[in-house]
């Protein structure tokens, strides 16, 4: 059912997470910190201005999102990390909680936005997932704005890859990734260790007529296979919103969350099985995926406003607002 007026007993919030990996800590200055924090502070600002005004959660959690893709500390957008190739692929994904609307891209490298494509995929409403050059052809019909692929290489996420390539690792999780770059003492480490990091951005929220929804967005793994696709861009895999549950957005090892269904498997423990979001998320997080190796963390919101932010590593870049209220985030435990 829509509500056609704001619910007087609704209490709007909206949640964020810049992704979760291990930490370097000793590495770290406070300025570096204080540099995430403020980060996650002026985007909990603007998108929970979006629900004060009484916007809706999809407008909310698509504007954090496109922040944080603008923001280079985070793996997505500018800023986002590269393939094995060289090269980037982003993949994003929005979906409402009324009506179980969708869209999603995946494997992209000219548009601006991803989550500003997924959103017009979901509005378009034929299909949900576009992936590669089809995707980018209907951002371009969209009116979307196109860039050249090396808008979104920066240096450090060069290094990233070949501190990665110099170790042979496999594909490595954003913030791991850069711990290790720290320790080979070629950049300054950032909060969270760069190769292990898990650097999705996402965001859930609820909007004062009692809606979800989720958005997430990510440049993927350091030195990823091309052509591969993580759980971001999958619906109930990355992410996830029903208003008669909850919104999720995952960040993590992306192959274990596909494995589990795990934004999907927190809404249907609280549908099927009666858990409360608390419950829920956290048996995802600490059972589900450590039993197929699973490592990374999820935010999500309940109808109530209720919001849980677990995570199984160091750290995860997160933090929530309810409008009237200033901004809290955190980075570790
Ligand atoms: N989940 C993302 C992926 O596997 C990575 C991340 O969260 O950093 O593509």
């Amino acid at each position: 059912m829509t509500a056609t007026s704001p619910l007087p007993d609704v209490r709007p919030v909206i949640a964020i997470h810049g992704g979760a990996g291990t930490l370097s800590r000793a590495a770290i200055s406070g300025q570096q910190v204080e540099d995430y924090q403020q980060a996650l502070r002026d985007i909990l600002h603007a998108a929970s201005a979006v629900l004060a005004r009484g916007g809706s959660a999809v407008d909310a959690v698509c504007l954090a999102v496109r922040m944080l893709e603008d923001c280079p500390l985070f793996n997505a957008g500018h800023g986002a990390v590269f393939t094995a190739d060289e090269t980037h692929e982003l993949d994003a994904a929005v979906m409402e909680g009324t009506g179980l609307a969708a869209g999603a891209v995946a494997g992209v490298s000219r548009i601006r936005h991803p989550i500003d494509a997924a959103r017009a995929v979901m509005r378009h409403g034929q299909h949900v997932l576009m992936a590669g050059a089809g995707a980018e052809a209907m951002a371009r019909e969209a009116g979307l704005s196109m860039v050249e692929p090396d808008h979104f290489s920066t240096d450090a996420r060069r290094q990233q890859l070949r501190a990665a390539r110099a170790r042979q690792a496999g594909a490595v999780l954003d913030h791991d990734g850069a711990a290790a770059m720290g320790a080979s003492g070629t950049l300054p480490a950032p909060p969270l260790a760069e190769d292990s990091k898990m650097g999705t951005v996402g965001a859930v929220a609820l909007d004062a007529w009692g809606h979800l929804a989720a958005a997430t967005s990510t440049g993927g793994m350091t030195n990823k296979r091309p052509g591969r696709v993580g759980d971001s861009p999958l619906i109930g895999a990355g992410t996830y919103a029903d208003d008669r549950s909850a919104a999720v957005s995952c960040t993590g090892h992306g192959e274990a969350f596909i494995r589990v269904a795990a934004a999907h498997d927190v809404c249907a423990r609280m549908a099927y099985g009666g858990a409360s979001l608390q419950a829920a998320a956290e048996a995802v997080v600490h059972r589900a995926l450590p039993a197929v190796g699973g490592t990374g963390g999820l935010i999500a919101v309940d109808r109530l406003g209720n919001v849980c932010l677990p995570f199984n590593t160091e750290g995860m870049y997160r933090g929530l607002a309810r409008p009237g209220s200033a901004p809290e985030t955190f980075i570790f435990r």
